[in-house]
């Protein structure tokens, strides 16, 4: 299959050429201020199945259901309770994903076999008009392939998925750059199933008390049964194997510096760079006190590991507070939790 590159900025007619496409159950990577997606049809069995294939995404990893109004949600949830009204009302449109009991209109494949489905209201210009262009809610996980870094330009699409889909949409680089915030209200309480672009402290703000699930911060056995399915697979992983190093970036930075081999590659704030430059090789993801900037490079940076010959990787972490939780879940579930935690011990 030869995939289009669609150019909203050079052709007038791209976004509605990627609603056509979705339209006829084609499968087409967007822009959104996340990362890109992987959009399909979200009522369409065999549309979903192809973003899937695509991907090479395990059955059981639900997608997330994209609209571009409020009124849509009654055709997808069976219920759209006050916290997630609030929830809509203070973070939408925006980079939030709030799970609800589905509608059987929403086929299985959808929600990766679960009885709940979960929804976002991108912010994106180009992903609102393109959900409006298909005339259908989009499905759309991120447009990586499986286990890899998410994308967060469309050249990064084109290097996953380049003869496997219909097309991509150049709406240039991601404003946030990680995925969206997860938050479950199908339990007695609101739970946090993937920190993203809104923080837990803005969701506490508006709903008080947040469960937090424990696969954000550890490593879940493949057999087992989680909230949020996609959070115990390998993902955002270079092919060198990571090993986080938390701690001050002068403590962690000295840390590393005694760890290098031959054939070491070290992720890093903008700031340590300097230290490591002729000892290995160096990918960096923004200053040291901006984790805002951190999350819009961190996927960038994963996938130029690849490009390098480096045999294992030691990443800085910055604290998981604001934004900075995201980062660090995606850099430690890239390093499939192999943390060397120099604060340890220390009050
Ligand atoms: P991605 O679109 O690749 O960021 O993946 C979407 C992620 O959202 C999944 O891997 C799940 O972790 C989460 N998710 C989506 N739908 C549900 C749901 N119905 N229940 C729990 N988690 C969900
Ligand atoms: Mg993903």
């Amino acid at each position: 299959m030869q995939t289009r590159l669609l150019r909203p900025s050079e052709d007038t007619t791209a976004l509605e050429q990627a609603g056509a496409l979705l339209r006829a159950g084609e499968v087409v990577g967007i822009p959104t201020e996340t990362v890109y997606g992987l959009a399909a049809n979200a009522l369409d069995p065999a549309a979903v199945a192809r973003i899937f294939e695509a991907k090479g995404r395990p059955q059981d990893n639900p997608l997330i259901v994209h609209i571009a109004d409020l009124e849509s949600i009654a055709g997808i949830a069976t219920e759209f309770p006050p916290e997630a009204q609030a929830l809509a009302e203070a973070f939408w449109p925006g980079p939030l994903t709030i799970i609800l009991p589905k509608q059987d209109r929403i086929p299985m494949v959808t929600s990766g076999g679960l009885n709940t489905v979960g929804i976002r209201f991108p912010s994106h210009p180009m992903a609102q008009a393109i959900i409006r262009a298909a005339g259908v809610p989009l499905a759309a996980p991120s447009a990586n392939t499986s286990g890899r870094p998410s994308t967060t330009t469309a050249q990064h699409v084109m290097e996953d998925l380049n003869g496997k889909i219909a097309a991509v949409v150049d709406g240039g680089a991601c404003s946030v750059g990680v995925e969206s915030t997860v938050i479950s209200l199908c339990g007695e309480r609101p739970r946090l199933l993937r920190p993203g672009g809104i923080s837990l402290e803005q969701l506490e703000r508006v709903l008080g008390v947040v469960d937090v699930d424990r696969a954000l911060e550890e490593k879940i056995d493949d057999t087992e049964t989680v909230s949020a399915p996609g959070m115990k697979y390998r993902h955002y992983a270079p092919k060198a194997p990571v090993t986080v190093v938390f701690g001050t970036p002068e403590a962690s930075a000295d840390y590393i510096y005694a760890q290098l081999g031959e054939n070491s590659g070290v992720l890093c704030f903008d700031d340590c760079a300097e230290q490591f430059r002729g000892r290995a090789v160096v990918e960096t993801f923004g200053p040291a006190n901006d984790e805002a900037e951190q999350a819009r490079e961190i996927f960038d940076a994963l996938r130029r590991f690849d490009e390098t010959n480096c045999t294992e990787i030691f990443a800085q972490c910055p604290p998981a507070s604001g934004i900075g939780l995201a980062v660090s879940n995606r850099i430690k579930k890239a390093a499939g939790f192999h943390v060397i935690d120099l604060t340890e011990g220390q009050a």
